[in-house]
């Protein structure tokens, strides 16, 4: 796992270039694909094609008379002209896009080096896809006919329902039965304790149970990184591909994770299903609409004649391409919610925007796509837009703030030295500060318990508190609420790289001048006492350090 105290990570412009000529291609597919693919389903319709096969498939299995279907009896000879005519229609069509989807699916991200997936994977991959469409599409497909001939007028209404109780089992319960289809799944054990608490915590602290921590192999198929926060209430786990958990920091996967805890505070996850659900009737409604039109216009039997399946398709896929914009945007809208609740969570902008630009290096996202490419692809704010977001977030949480007065009082007894009685009431300013900013107080306090420990000789107890300092203070820009940053960052090195080089038997020897007081600013003199503290300026102190601020 990389190092706590490394530079943030930064677009790399050679990927940003690669990035862009990769979604250009995957663009060009996904339109190729499409047009493609409603040319296939006119041409079953227009050309009659449907009409013919049904035709042939009724009068094989003496099914012609059967069609309607008003017996337990008939069912079956029903049913199968049914599955025969969907598969008449998809076979050829899963067949002669398999080129572009190994294409599209694993030689284009070989090319472009962010594939890790064998041929053999990508192969089972395929096949197990195709086993769940066939183990979810066969009994679909034969309830969606059964609706259609037993509720004529209101299928559309039923069928909507039944698919929206299924899309919400399906949330329930893929976390624990579909993902371990496609990924090993295993708890993140003791060697990452230390995350798995803090992770723990800020779920937690959400309010949010969490049934723990789990890791799973992404990297088997790709390089890119992802972290998910599944399941609702008793069934809910975080989720990190171990790709996130060997190239992120601890820091960075702490945001990763805070933007998933978004989605759960803000309640996204039933509003997808909602809007879904709103989307899912009315396409099956428009879908009811052009039924009714095509029996007229091609001669079907009625709206559950199987033949009629491509017309019901295409009306579903050109709603559904109409419909993307807006749900895209919806997205995006709720997407960026989360992203400021990732920053307000964890106080970490530079962090954040370190795990944003490494996504984006690892999973090659364009910094700034044409607004046309964002309505039609993007379901989250372009990248540019998310670092944006956490420059002026930084911005604002080192903005002219002043101390509040409880970080004042703790700070002038951290100043006289008196550690303990300091580190109590910064440990309330802490509380009482919902802004990041609040990590300055405890990295102050972290360093005042850290001199406490060293006038103790408590040498581990010295360390530790000047780990939590290191950590507390790291990702604050280099002024806040009108307090240099930097120089309390330069006093914590210092003094950890003293008592380590003396150890724990010589703690006595700790030189006091490493101490300096915290130069308290003037707006935070409200009461006239100017002066108390004379700011002793440690130049050399200032000069140490690699200067904070992120981007
Ligand atoms: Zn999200």
């Amino acid at each position: 796992m990389a190092s706590m105290g490394e530079q943030p990570t930064r677009v790399d412009p050679g990927r940003q270039r690669s990035a862009r000529e990769y979604a250009r291609i995957q663009r060009r597919l996904s339109f190729l694909e499409s047009g493609l693919g409603l040319l296939y389903l006119l041409l079953w319709v227009v050309g009659g094609l449907s009409l013919r096969i049904r035709e042939s498939l009724s009068m094989q299995l003496s099914a012609s008379r059967l069609l309607p279907g008003r017996t337990l009896a008939e069912w079956p000879a029903v049913g199968l002209v049914v599955l025969l005519e969907a598969a008449a229609i998809a076979a050829p069509w899963w067949l002669a896009t398999l080129p572009l989807d190994f294409y599209g699916g694993f030689r284009l991200p070989h090319r472009f080096q962010i594939s890790t997936q064998t041929l053999p994977g990508w192969i089972t991959d395929q096949v197990k896809g195709l086993g769940l469409s066939l183990l979810f599409g066969v009994p679909l497909l034969l309830v969606l006919n059964l609706f259609l001939r037993t509720f004529p007028e209101a299928w559309w209404l039923w069928a909507g329902l039944g698919y929206i109780l299924l899309t919400l089992g399906l949330t329930l319960l893929a976390p624990i039965l579909l993902l371990p289809i496609f990924y090993r799944v295993r708890p993140l054990g003791e060697e990452s304790k230390d995350l798995s608490d803090r992770l723990l915590h800020l779920a937690n602290s959400a309010g949010k149970r969490v049934r723990g921590v789990y890791v799973f192999d992404l990297s088997r198929q790709t390089k890119a990184a992802n972290a998910a926060l599944t399941g609702l209430a008793g069934t809910r786990r975080i989720l990190l591909s171990d790709t996130l958990l060997a190239t992120f920091t601890p820091d960075e996967i702490e945001t990763v994770l805070a933007h998933e805890l978004g989605h759960q505070v803000h309640n996204d996850i039933p509003l997808q299903i909602l809007s879904q659900s709103v989307v899912i009737l009315g396409s099956f409604y428009v879908g009811h609409l052009a039924l009714g039109w095509s029996v007229q216009a091609f001669g079907y039997q009625a709206i559950w004649d199987p033949a009629a399946l491509p017309a019901l398709a295409i009306s579903l896929v050109v709603i559904g391409l109409l419909l993307l914009p807006l749900l895209n945007s919806l997205s995006r809208w709720r997407e960026g919610m989360a992203d400021s609740y990732a920053l307000e969570a964890t106080g970490k902008p530079t962090a954040f925007a370190s795990a944003m630009s490494r996504l984006a290096n690892q999973n090659l996202a364009e910094l700034d796509p044409a607004p046309w490419v964002v309505a039609l692809f993007h379901g989250h704010p372009p990248l540019g837009a998310r670092l944006e977001k956490a420059r002026r977030y930084a911005g604002r949480a080192g903005g002219p703030q002043t101390l509040p007065p409880q970080a004042l009082v703790g700070l002038r007894l951290f100043n006289e030295r008196r550690f303990f009685d300091a580190h109590e009431e910064l440990e309330l300013a802490w509380r009482a500060e919902p802004a990041p900013a609040r990590n300055l107080y405890h990295g102050i306090l972290q360093l005042g318990l850290a001199w406490y420990q060293v006038s103790r000789l408590n040498y581990r107890g010295a360390v530790n508190m000047l780990d939590r300092a290191e950590f507390w203070l790291a990702a604050l820009p280099a002024a806040c609420q009108g307090l240099e940053v930097e120089p309390i960052r330069a006093q914590v090195r210092k003094l950890r790289s003293e008592v380590e080089n003396l150890g724990p038997s010589r703690m006595g020897q700790v030189n006091p001048n490493l101490f300096s007081p915290i130069p308290i600013p003037k707006e935070a003199h409200p009461q006239g006492e100017a002066g108390a503290t004379p700011p002793n300026g440690p130049d050399d102190l200032s000069r140490a350090g690699n200067g904070g601020k992120g981007d």
